[in-house]
């Protein structure tokens, strides 16, 4: 694996490969199985696939939160040298923003709701930093997580607004054997947290099977009622939403998908289920 810290290097490499096609995969690092099943996917359909790991300052809307994420950069490349991925973009903050650089861009509804709601600023910041990955990288395709469903949408509208010449391909959320969706932060669970973590998959997968005999108002407050029985579980929200718009779901809503937020002692994790 070739590893860059530079955009004029990686630009250089990659324009000298000149593969037929890239495939890349954005991540902030400290890789798990489910980082490495988007590489596994992208390599089956790419000549070339990257990786990008960048704690990424601008998508944090708490300090505490960055300054806490796991950095593990030794670990984390010799998972992808294993995984077989071709290229890592490592770089530093200063390499990709300038001081005080401004950004905003209208993505409408998809802004506020559900995780926009709790982490303000959240998605400007992630379409900012992927914006200018896919300037730099120029993927055909991009693979991203079911796992950060919002995150998808989101990007897929700038991709739409701006544009720009990219195949998105969502991968399926990768689970430990007992339903927890992997996630970076899983490692601040205490041991206690990640038993009680099980809540939220439960409570999806309780949801999927009510959902032809419930009102998905009553589901949405039952879910609710069910997460917070869990000692040390405090949910953001629940909520069952059409899976195109992220706009409250009906039952005629092609796609639906519910979606989850809570935080398990001091640890705030996300997960949802299409539900069809
Ligand atoms: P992150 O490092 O958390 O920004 O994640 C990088 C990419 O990996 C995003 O596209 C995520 O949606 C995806 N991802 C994170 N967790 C999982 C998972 N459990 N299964 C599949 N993809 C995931």
């Amino acid at each position: 694996m070739k590893t860059f810290t530079t955009r004029r290097e990686i630009r250089e490499y990659l324009s000298a490969q000149s593969p037929a096609t890239v495939g890349f995969v954005p991540t902030l690092g400290a890789l798990h199985n489910g980082h490495l099943s988007l590489i596994a996917q992208a390599k089956k359909a790419n000549d070339i696939v990257v990786c990008s790991i960048f704690v990424n300052p601008t998508q944090f809307n708490d300090p505490k939160d960055l300054e806490n994420y796991p950095r593990p950069i030794e670990a984390d490349i010799a998972k992808l040298e294993q995984a077989g991925c071709h290229v890592l973009f490592n770089p530093a903050v200063s390499e990709i923003y300038d001081n005080n650089e401004q950004w905003h861009l209208d993505i409408g509804p998809l802004e506020h709701l559900l995780e926009g709601e709790f982490r303000p600023g959240h998605y400007q910041g992630v379409t900012q930093v992927v914006y200018k990955l896919l300037d730099i990288v120029k993927p055909n395709t991009l693979y991203m997580g079911q796992k950060d469903y919002q995150q998808f949408m989101v990007v897929s509208r700038m991709v739409e607004l701006l544009d720009i010449p990219v195949k998105m391909v969502m991968c399926p959320i990768e689970r430990e054997p007992d339903g927890l969706a992997m996630s970076s932060r899983n490692i601040h669970l205490s041991p206690a947290d990640r038993q009680h973590a099980l809540i939220l998959s439960k409570t999806l997968n309780w949801v999927k099977a009510n959902f032809d005999s419930n009102n998905i108002t009553d589901l949405q407050q039952q879910a609710m009622d069910l997460l917070k029985t869990e000692d040390g579980v405090q949910p953001e929200y629940f909520e069952i939403v059409d899976g195109k718009t992220l706009l409250p779901a009906d039952r005629n809503s092609e796609t639906i998908v519910a979606l989850t937020a809570a935080r398990v002692g001091k640890t705030r994790l996300i997960d949802n289920l299409l539900i069809r």
